[in-house]
């Protein structure tokens, strides 16, 4: 049997059933058997109806001694009224609306399962599961019952039929896994694990067909990544740099910066200067929170780069940013003679002759194949793939490729969606940072908190400092960026008119043009601007010191990490700063904003909220979608990675596998989609 057939080879599964099927994602036999039960109900206590107790949910089997339809009268409601006996005695049954069991039950010896009620002196069952007890054995009722996930048309009861006869037609299902992981994470195999998932005899089966399933789960998404990691490690480098011959230069030019790097800066750009002397191509994620300051280690690489006459690509998420890079790196870089240029469809700066080329993910796209590029460095992107990496290869780029983000990843979800990736972590703020003091603010306080802000800015004035702040407006659906930008619009005609009257406000939305937005960014900058009206464009990246408030109107609206990105466009100097989030709800996301502060506890806090599929778009994974392993169980994750580490040390062909081999290759044979 192929269990790669569709599920319409089942007897009963029509074409009514596979259209519903496939909104449970039931294509095929395999798909059926990987139907995970949500839940079990316990009908395994099977009991005489002479010792029934009153409250107790059990199975009875006996003879329908009698079963009637009876019509209510002026309702549309039929009630199906049944005794049952054994040799013990006699129950009484109710159910509705069901008329059909009357034929199907009469005089059968059944199964009943369900919660004993009383009825006057008499005790009852109203609505039980039924089954006509068949020679095979019951299915239903008398054991651990699976519940699966239904949609309508499609019941537990009818998927519970169609999984135990393909289970029963099923062969000795083969274990793609060698006895010896088996054995040493203490698994048992997949046939048992299989059948036992749906058809268990007690919850010590259930835990340990799911810990089968969720290894399973965890195994292959890292054999997964770590066969990439390899297939990416064993092409060389475009261009092999030199570091050693260039560590005082490259020394100098770190003394050189305006402020001393942080240790965690100097351990990173250590690690990714260590991997810029190999000969094969770094592939290293940056993390570091926001403000942690990625940008001048960035600068490091970029540097190191130029003194072997290699070319970098710098890829911002947007324009703004781009553009904000390009005023950064050119402080940062051009003491050096590095020439560096700016292309997104707004801004062209520098020429074609440059060492360093700044856009935003666009310039993958780019017709022209780039040259003597031999350091990527993408910024804000932590799901840049397998596509844009093999989209680097079609341009015939065998660069360096230095992700950063500021979206911390628990080690978790690094392990198990990251795995290619060698990460470098900043932990540790530049000195003199202060924790961004963050509230929610209720409805009734809104006025409250502008007069606030209001004061906030006049004493800084007064003070000779100056005190900015921004106004974030709430998101709207990103399909319907019309909207929000109408809506932003709206908030700041309605803020500059009714609000603050007398500061200077301006706005940015996603819709402007660059040279307006960076219009609008510089005036900010300078200071000539007191309240900064945005959508949330400015949520990764902007970089303004003297912005010291951040209120973020509609937050119950944003993703926690998004309101972390946000919260980070303050508190970016030595001043405190504030974060305040306006919102008509209290949720947990926002009480845990005005607890924490660390990007990474709170990334695990939204793993826990919302779940890895959310966050880190799991679903990209197609069909390794987690569906029992849970992205919080590090113990078995890492016991999954070692496993999928050691089969590949003694077997990197997986030829001694062939069973692992074809199961995986359809996720390792992903092709670039033409543009
Ligand atoms: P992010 O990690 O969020 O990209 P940036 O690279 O934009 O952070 O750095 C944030 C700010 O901190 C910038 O203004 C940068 O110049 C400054 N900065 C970076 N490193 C240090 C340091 N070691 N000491 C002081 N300031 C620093
Ligand atoms: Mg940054």
């Amino acid at each position: 049997m192929d269990l790669s057939e569709p599920v319409s080879l089942l007897p009963g599964a029509g074409i009514f059933y596979q259209r519903k099927l496939k909104k449970l994602n039931i294509l095929t036999l395999n798909d059926l058997l990987y139907h995970v039960p949500s839940r079990y109900i316990d009908y395994s206590i099977n009991s005489k109806i002479g010792t029934l107790q009153m409250g107790e949910t059990v199975t009875i089997k006996g003879e329908v001694a009698s079963i009637t339809n009876n019509y209510v009268k002026g309702k549309r409601l039929t009630i199906q009224k049944a005794v049952i006996t054994d040799d013990t005695g006699s129950i009484n049954i109710t159910w509705f609306n069901q008329p059909y069991l009357v034929k199907i039950l009469q005089g059968r010896t059944v199964n009943v399962a369900g919660k004993v009620s009383r009825f006057g002196r008499k005790f009852t069952m109203e609505s039980p599961e039924y089954e006509i007890i068949k020679e095979a054995g019951s299915v239903h009722t008398g054991r651990l019952v699976p519940v699966y996930p239904e949609t309508s048309g499609i019941s537990s009861k009818w998927l519970r039929q169609k999984i135990v006869y393909l289970l029963l037609h099923l062969p000795f299902i083969k274990d793609p896994l060698p006895e010896s992981i088996l054995n040493k994470a203490n698994l048992i195999g997949l046939n048992q694990a299989i059948r036992t998932l749906h058809q268990p005899q007690n919850q010590e089966q259930i835990n340990l067909s799911r810990k089968r399933l969720a290894f399973d789960e965890l195994f292959y998404l890292q054999l997964i990544s770590l066969i990439r990691k390899r297939q990416w490690q064993k092409v060389k480098v475009g261009k092999k740099l030199e570091v050693i011959k260039f560590l005082p230069k490259i020394q100098q030019f770190v003394k050189n910066l305006p402020f001393e790097l942080t240790m965690a800066q100097k351990r990173a750009a250590k690690e990714i200067l260590t991997d810029l002397a190999k000969e094969r191509p770094m592939n290293r994620l940056l993390q570091g929170d926001v403000g942690s300051g990625k940008t001048v280690v960035s600068a490091i690489a970029v540097f190191t780069a130029y003194l072997n006459g290699g070319k970098s690509l710098f890829m911002a998420p947007t324009e703004i940013l781009a553009l904000q890079h390009y005023q950064t790196l050119s402080r940062l870089l051009t003491p050096d003679e590095i020439k560096i240029s700016l292309k997104t469809s707004s801004y062209k700066k520098g020429g074609q002759n440059y060492h360093l080329l700044i856009g935003t993910h666009a310039l993958l796209h780019n017709k022209k194949p780039f040259e003597k590029v031999a350091l990527v460095i993408i910024d804000e992107q932590h799901r840049f793939g397998v596509e844009q990496r093999a989209r680097l290869r079609k341009q015939n780029l065998q660069p360096h490729l230095l992700t950063m983000t500021a979206t911390p990843i628990p080690r978790t979800i690094a392990l198990t969606l990251y795995g290619e990736l060698d990460m470098s972590i900043i932990d540790q703020m530049p000195k003199g940072r202060k924790i961004v003091k963050t509230f929610v603010v209720p409805k009734e306080k809104y006025i409250a908190a502008y007069n606030w802000i209001e004061k906030k800015v006049v004493e800084g004035r007064q003070k000779g400092k100056i005190e900015q702040a921004y106004i974030i407006c709430p998101l709207i659906e990103e399909s319907e960026i019309l909207t929000e930008v109408k809506a932003a619009k709206e908030e700041y005609e309605r803020l500059r008119r009714d609000v603050f009257p007398n500061f200077r406000l301006g706005l940015l939305h996603g819709k402007m043009k660059g040279e307006e937005k960076s219009k609008v960014i510089d005036r900010f900058r300078k200071g000539d601007l007191d309240i900064l009206i945005a959508t949330s464009v400015v949520e990764v990246g902007m970089d303004i010191p003297n912005a010291t408030i951040i209120a973020i109107e509609g937050a119950d609206r944003f993703g926690l990490s998004q309101l972390h990105q946000l919260r980070g466009r303050v508190g970016r100097s030595d001043k405190g700063s504030y974060c305040l989030l306006f919102s008509q709800k209290e949720t947990a996301r926002l009480a845990a904003m005005e607890k924490y502060n660390l990007g990474i506890k709170l990334a695990e806090i939204d793993l826990k909220i919302r779940g890895a599929g959310e966050i880190y778009g799991t679903k990209q994974h197609g069909s390794l979608n987690l569906k029992i392993a849970d992205f919080q169980d590090l113990i078995l994750i890492e016991e999954a990675r070692q496993a999928a580490e050691k089969l590949l040390e003694n077997d990197p062909s997986l030829d001694n596998y062939p069973l692992l081999k074809g199961g995986i290759r359809p996720f390792l044979e992903k092709k670039v989609q033409p543009d």
